[in-house]
């Protein structure tokens, strides 16, 4: 992958400065085990020695990631841009639910080469996949703020492009809080790695697919990615995987005002989907001014509603996706790393001032 360079601070380089250090074998999981429970320096590992403590401070850099900037949302969410050592930018959210829930919203990728059309972070540049200690530095940050227990991979990048360092970042989640019944995986059904997920990743890790269309025509104009791998064989791996984990996927579908919202297309979608396979989550659009995204607007809640119905006279479970942290761009789909100063104006709209999608002012 050509990132030997870029992954000069992680676990990996701890481990080989502990060995080459003559120290015993157990100081290394001693080391994560303190990370993980949200430590933020070696001196604070008190089981360790001192001298050791101090050596690593000078020879591994504490984290793979610079944080850049970090805000907080009015709903509580907080949004980190960080820097790679190499100067990619990589974000995460953190977000906090009424019940007590906290759940990290990861970046697998710096940028995502994909181009999906209504999807922000597809209009920055791609940088390149991270690093697996690059996708657990941003759970650790959050970490040390509170204690965290869910984990979904939504953040920029597509996961199933980047399979052995998100799941490498996946088996360790446990350690810092996140069982791997509260970690999602979501893709857009990129086969080659979906295939090997669901043939070996035997922890039960949750399962999304980003659909968005019930038709291979739309979903290819939606998703330039459908043209490469259409929708019956992307649908038949996530049944496979239903038929070895028995555990149900969930399906994103991210509703378009006048695009994949009608009621038609909710019947499409039901007699695509098996009921005791999938359960749907559908999600508010959320509008950014800029590139392609800026075409769409996100349907009504009536819309919403209506849409929900008829999957739900179907039997299939269906729920409408809370958008969290609007405000400072970290909800689905905002991921992009755009500073603030180059923002234009993101009022999001549809949901808030119902109007119709195609005579919408343009700011
Ligand atoms: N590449 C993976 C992981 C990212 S998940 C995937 O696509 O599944 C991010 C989720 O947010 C996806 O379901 C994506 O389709 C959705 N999303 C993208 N842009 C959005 C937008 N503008 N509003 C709401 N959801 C969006």
């Amino acid at each position: 992958m050509g990132n030997a360079t870029v992954s000069r601070v992680d676990l990996a380089l701890l481990r080989e400065r502990l060995d080459a250090g003559g120290e015993p074998a157990f100081r290394g999981a001693q080391v994560w085990e303190w990370a993980a429970r949200g430590v933020g320096a070696y001196a604070e590992m008190t089981n360790l020695p001192a001298a050791l403590r101090r050596r690593l401070e000078h020879d591994v850099p504490f984290s793979t990631l610079d944080v850049e900037q970090e805000e907080q949302a009015r709903d509580g969410t907080v949004k980190a841009l960080f820097r790679t050592h190499d100067g990619h930018p990589v974000e995460a959210v953190l977000m906090r639910y009424r019940d007590g829930r906290r759940s990290l919203c990861l970046s697998s990728q710096s940028g995502c080469p994909l181009t999906c059309t209504f999807c922000a972070t597809g209009q920055m540049t791609f940088g390149r996949n991270l690093t697996a200690s690059e996708i657990l530095d941003q759970a650790l940050h959050f970490r040390r703020i509170e204690p965290v227990d869910h984990a979904v991979f939504m953040g920029m990048g597509e996961p199933m492009l980047n399979l052995d360092p998100v799941l490498e970042a996946a088996r360790l989640l446990p350690d810092v809080g996140i069982t791997h019944r509260r970690t999602t995986i979501s893709t857009v059904g990129w086969l080659p790695g979906l295939r090997r997920f669901v043939g070996e990743a035997e922890e039960p890790v949750r399962l999304a697919l980003s659909l968005h269309a019930p038709t291979d025509e739309l979903r290819s104009e939606l998703m330039p990615v459908n043209a490469r791998y259409p929708l019956a064989d992307v649908l038949a791996e996530c049944v496979r995987y239903f038929e070895l984990r028995r555990r149900k996927v969930f399906i994103e579908y991210v509703m378009l005002g006048g695009v994949n919202d009608r009621v038609e297309q909710a019947r499409s979608l039901a007699r695509l989907l098996d009921p005791k396979v999938f359960k749907v989550n559908l999600i508010p659009f959320t509008f950014t001014q800029i590139g392609s995204v800026a075409q769409y607007q996100s349907s009504t809640h009536k819309g919403i509603s209506a849409f929900k119905h008829v999957l739900q006279r179907a039997g299939i479970p269906t729920t409408v996706r809370l958008n969290r942290g609007r405000d400072i761009k970290a909800a689905c789909g905002q991921l992009a790393a755009i500073a603030p100063e180059t923002e234009s104006d993101d009022i999001p709209r549809g949901l808030d001032a119902p109007t119709d999608a195609r005579s919408a002012p343009k700011p």
